[in-house]
C-alpha cells in the first residue's frame, strides 16, 4: 500500500528582542544555516524529530545565541543549558535541564526521547545518561565566552549600583508582589533561546527549544524552555511550537500548549500565535515571541519584543527575516 507523501515545512528561531542592528546578520545567518540543516533531513525523508535536533545543533553551536557554547552566564559564571525535543507523532519527549558539560543539549535531549523510559533529567544525572550513550562530557569552561564574562559583570554591577532597567509593564505591575517581579528584568533584554518546529514528509509534527536561560540566573533556575508545554510542545493532533521570552511568565500560563490547543479547536496557527502573545501580555505583562506549525502545513509566528530572528523552508523555498 502507498503512502502519501507530503511536502514538508521547517521553522526556526533564534530569539526575540530588540536585537541591535550590529547583530542582526549574524543572527540571519545563524537561522539560515540552521533552516538549510534542517530541511535536507527532510527532503531527502528524514523524521521531524531528526531536522529539529539538526537544526538546533546547529543554532547551538553559534556562539551568537544564547544556546550551547556562548550561553548567558549564570550569577556564579557557569554555563547552564536546558532542551527538549518532542515528537508529535509518537508524543514521545526527552529533556534535559542544568546541564553544564553538555556541548549539544539538544542531542542529549535526542537520546532522552529515544532511549530511556523517563521524560526528562536535570543535573548531574542528565549528564551521566549522555556519557552512557555515547556523548562526551566536555569543561564547563569550553562553553563560556569572553563576551559572556563582560555581559555578566556588566549586568552585576548595574545591579549593585541599583541601575537596572526595570520595565514591568503588564496590567498586574501596580501590585504584583511576587518575588520573580522584585528581580529587576529588562523585558527586551536579550532573549537568543532558539527552537524549531517541523512537519516532515510523512505528516508527523515535532519542537525543539535550547537556552542557556536568563542572564546572571541564579544557579538550578530552569525556565519555559525545557518543560513540555510550556515553551515546547508537538501533538500531530492540534500542533508544534516553540517559545521564547522571559521563561518565568511562559511558564505560569503553560503558554505553548495554550497555542496549540487553540490550532486543535480550529484557530489558524496564524491567529493561534498571536493570541498567545497577547495573552502573555494582558494575562502577566510577559514578552517574547513564538513561532507556531499545524499539521496541515499552515505557520504562524508573533512576537511583542521589537524584532526576533526567524526562518521557514519550504516548498516555496527558504526566507528568513529579523520581524514579522
Ligand atoms: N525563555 C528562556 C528562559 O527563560 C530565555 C529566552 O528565551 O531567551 O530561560
Amino acid at each position: 500500500m502507498g503512502m502519501t507523501l507530503r511536502s514538508p515545512v521547517l521553522l526556526v528561531h533564534g530569539g526575540a528582542w530588540a536585537i541591535p542592528p550590529e547583530m542582526a546578520e549574524d543572527h540571519q545567518r545563524g537561522v539560515a544555516n540552521a533552516l538549510a540543516a534542517g530541511y535536507a533531513v527532510l527532503t531527502r525523508g528524514g523524521i521531524a524529530t531528526e531536522a529539529v535536533e539538526a537544526a538546533v545543533t546547529v543554532l547551538e553551536d553559534d556562539p551568537t545565541f544564547d544556546a550551547g557554547r556562548g550561553s548567558f552566564l549564570t550569577a556564579e559564571g557557569r554555563v547552564q543549558l536546558d532542551a527538549l525535543l518532542m515528537d508529535g507523532g509518537s508524543m514521545r519527549a526527552g529533556g534535559v535541564a542544568c546541564v553544564e558539560r553538555l556541548r549539544n543539549p539538544i542531542q542529549a535531549a535526542r537520546l532522552v526521547l529515544d532511549r530511556s523510559p523517563h521524560v526528562y533529567f536535570v543535573g548531574q544525572g542528565a549528564e551521566a545518561f549522555a556519557a552512557a550513550h555515547g556523548m562526551t562530557l566536555i569543561d564547563n569552561s569550553e562553553l563560556v565566552l569572553d563576551r559572556e564574562r563582560v555581559r555578566l559583570a556588566d549586568a552585576q554591577a548595574r545591579l549593585a549600583a541599583g541601575l537596572a532597567d526595570i520595565t514591568f509593564s503588564g496590567p498586574l505591575a501596580a501590585d504584583d508582589k511576587s518575588p520573580e517581579t522584585a528581580v529587576p528584568h529588562n523585558h527586551f533584554d536579550s532573549h537568543d533561546t532558539v527552537g524549531a518546529v517541523a512537519l516532515d514528509a510523512h505528516g508527523n509534527l515535532a519542537a525543539g527549544t535550547s537556552t542557556g536561560g536568563t542572564l546572571n540566573k541564579a544557579p538550578g533556575r530552569v525556565g519555559d524552555s525545557s518543560l513540555i508545554g510550556c515553551g515546547c510542545y508537538a501533538d500531530n493532533l492540534s500542533a508544534a511550537v516553540s517559545l521564547t521570552g522571559w521563561g518565568e511568565p511562559i511558564m505560569k500560563l503553560v503558554l505553548g500548549k495554550w497555542a496549540t490547543d487553540r490550532v486543535a479547536a480550529g484557530t489558524p496557527p496564524a491567529d493561534a500565535a498571536r493570541q498567545a502573545i497577547d495573552y502573555l501580555f494582558t494575562r502577566l505583562g510577559g514578552h517574547g515571541g513564538i513561532i507556531l506549525l499545524g499539521p496541515d502545513g499552515r505557520f504562524g509566528l508573533a512576537h511583542n519584543t521589537p524584532g526576533m530572528a526567524w526562518g521557514i523552508a519550504d516548498d516555496y523555498g527558504q526566507r528568513t527575516g529579523l520581524v514579522v
